[in-house]
C-alpha cells in the first residue's frame, strides 16, 4: 500500500503544527509520499507565507526596499527549524531568493518559495527525499498543466524513491521558469503525486474533520459528510462549498484513487471518502446542501414560444454576444427564464435586453434581481420517492417563497431559487427535515 499525504497551510503553520504532522506520517508506514503547503497562520490576525511573499515580492518590483520583509519570512521558518530542534540553515536558500527578486523573477516564482522552503524544512525533519517540484510537475507553452509529461517523468522520480516530499503549488515550463497553479493548488499536486505513484489513497490533510453537510456559519456544528461521489462533490463546490481545489479532483478521478479529507488537529477522526462511486448509502438521503447569492432572473415572454422553433437559441445568443454564461434556464409554455450572475450581468443589462428583443422578438422582458440558488445534492434522493416533496412542505413551513425549481435528470441535485433575503432560513429548513429530524 502507498498513501499520499498532503498537508494544508494550517497544519504546518509552527513548530507544534508540524510535530502533529509528524506523528501522523511516522505511525503508518505506507505514508511515502509527502506534499506540503507553505505555512498557513498561526492565529486569525496571522498572515500566511504565500501571502508575505506575494507582498515582498511587488516591492522587489517596483524597486523598493524588501529585506524587512524578507526577514520577517525568514523568522517564519526559523521559528519553526528551531521548534523542531533541526540543525538546518536557510541563510543561502534567502540569499538566493534575494538575489533572484532583485532580478524580478517573477510573481509565481516568489510565491512558489513557500512551498519549497516548507518542503525542504520538511524533508529534513522526517528524514525523506526533497524533490524540487521544477523538475518533475511541467506546464506547457500556453501555461496550461503537461499531465503526460508530469506523469511520466514524476512517475519514474519517484519509483526510485522510498520516502519523498514534493513541495506543492508550483512547477515549470519547459525552460525550468517556475510557474504555480491558482491559489490552493498544492491539493492539485497531491492529486498529481497520487497518481504519479498510483497510490491506494490520496489523504489531504486540513484544520476541519470533512466536507461539512452544509455551511457552518449558516448551520450550527453541521454533520460530516461520510462518503461522496465526486460528482457530488462537484455540484457541491460549483455551488460555494469549499475544502478542495476544483482541479484536484481530475487527476485521482481518472485512476479511481479515492481522497480522504483529514483533520490534522483530530487524526481519529475517519474525516471524508470522495470516491468515484459507492454501494454506500449515505447517512441521510442527502448528501449535502450548498448555495450562493447574487443570481438576477431574466424572464422572457413569448406567446405560442412553445412552437417557435430556434427561440431559446436567439434568446442565449443574446447573452453570448455579451460573454454572459448562464446557470440555469428553466422554461415554461410561453416563458423561459435565464439564471445569471447579478455582478457579471449588471453593467451588460441593457444591452443584453436590446439583443433578446432584436434576435427574439418577444413579447415581454422583466427581470428580478436579488437572488439566491441553492442546491440540495445526494445519490441517495435517485431512491427515495418525495425528496422534492419534503423539500418543499418545509421551505413552506419556513415561510420562504420559492421562485424556481430545476431538478436535473440525473436526480443527483434539486436546484432552488430564492430570494437573498430567504437564503439562511431555507438553508436552515432543509437542514432540518433531512438531517436533525433523522438524527
Ligand atoms: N500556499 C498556496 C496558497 O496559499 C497554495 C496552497 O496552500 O495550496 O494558495
Amino acid at each position: 500500500m502507498k498513501k499520499v499525504v498532503k498537508f494544508g497551510g494550517s497544519s504546518l503553520a509552527s513548530a507544534e503544527q508540524f510535530q502533529k504532522v509528524g506523528n501522523i506520517i511516522k505511525s503508518d508506514k505506507e505514508r511515502r509520499y509527502v506534499v506540503p503547503s507553505a505555512p498557513g497562520k498561526r492565529h486569525g490576525k496571522d498572515t500566511k507565507v504565500t501571502d508575505m511573499l506575494y507582498a515582498c515580492y511587488a516591492l522587489a518590483e517596483e524597486e523598493k526596499k524588501f529585506d524587512k520583509e524578507l526577514a520577517e519570512i525568514k523568522a517564519r521558518y526559523d521559528e519553526i527549524i528551531t521548534g523542531l530542534g533541526l540543525k538546518l540553515d536557510l541563510s543561502e536558500e534567502f540569499a538566493k531568493i534575494n538575489e533572484n527578486f532583485r532580478a524580478k523573477a517573477g510573481a509565481d516564482y516568489a510565491a512558489s518559495r513557500g512551498e519549497y522552503l516548507n518542503g525542504i524544512v520538511m524533508a529534513n525533519y522526517l528524514g525523506f527525499e526533497f524533490i524540487d517540484a521544477a523538475t518533475a510537475i511541467f506546464f506547457d507553452e500556453n501555461g496550461d498543466f503537461d499531465a503526460d509529461k508530469t506523469n511520466k517523468i514524476l512517475r519514474k522520480r519517484l519509483e526510485g524513491s522510498e520516502c519523498a516530499v514534493v513541495p506543492g503549488f508550483y512547477g515549470a515550463y519547459a525552460d525550468g521558469k517556475v510557474k504555480t497553479f491558482s491559489r490552493g493548488g498544492s491539493d492539485v499536486t497531491g492529486s498529481i503525486v497520487a497518481k504519479a505513484v498510483q497510490a491506494d489513497v490520496y489523504e489531504n490533510w486540513t484544520d476541519v474533520s470533512g466536507f461539512l453537510v452544509a455551511d457552518p456559519r449558516i448551520i450550527k456544528a453541521p454533520e460530516v459528510i461520510d462518503t461522496i461521489t465526486y460528482r457530488e462533490l462537484r455540484e457541491l463546490s460549483y455551488m460555494g462549498a469549499t475544502v478542495l481545489h476544483e482541479d484536484a479532483i481530475f487527476p485521482v478521478r481518472q485512476e479511481g484513487i479515492p481522497i480522504n479529507i483529514r483533520n490534522t488537529n483530530a487524526p481519529e477522526d475517519r474525516g471524508t471518502w470522495i470516491v468515484g462511486s459507492t454501494c454506500q448509502k449515505s447517512k441521510f438521503t442527502i448528501t449535502g446542501i450548498a448555495g450562493k447569492k447574487g443570481f438576477c432572473a431574466v424572464n422572457i415572454e413569448k406567446d405560442m414560444m412553445n412552437s417557435e422553433v430556434g427561440f431559446g437559441r436567439k434568446v442565449l445568443q443574446a447573452f453570448e454576444d455579451y460573454g454572459i454564461s448562464f446557470e440555469h434556464v428553466p422554461s415554461g409554455i410561453d416563458t423561459m427564464t435565464v439564471f445569471v450572475h447579478q455582478d457579471e450581468f449588471m453593467d451588460k443589462e441593457q444591452k443584453v435586453v436590446a439583443g433578446i428583443h432584436r434576435l427574439a422578438n418577444p413579447d415581454s422582458i422583466d427581470i428580478e434581481a436579488d437572488l439566491a440558488l441553492l442546491a440540495v445534492v445526494g445519490r441517495g434522493m435517485r431512491s427515495t420517492r418525495g425528496t422534492a416533496g419534503r423539500i418543499f412542505s418545509a421551505l413552506a413551513h419556513a415561510n420562504v417563497n420559492v421562485k424556481m425549481i430545476d431538478q436535473g435528470s440525473s436526480e443527483l441535485n434539486i436546484i432552488i431559487g430564492v430570494s437573498n433575503d430567504d437564503f439562511e432560513s431555507a438553508v436552515k429548513a432543509i437542514y432540518d427535515i433531512f438531517v436533525i429530524s433523522q438524527l
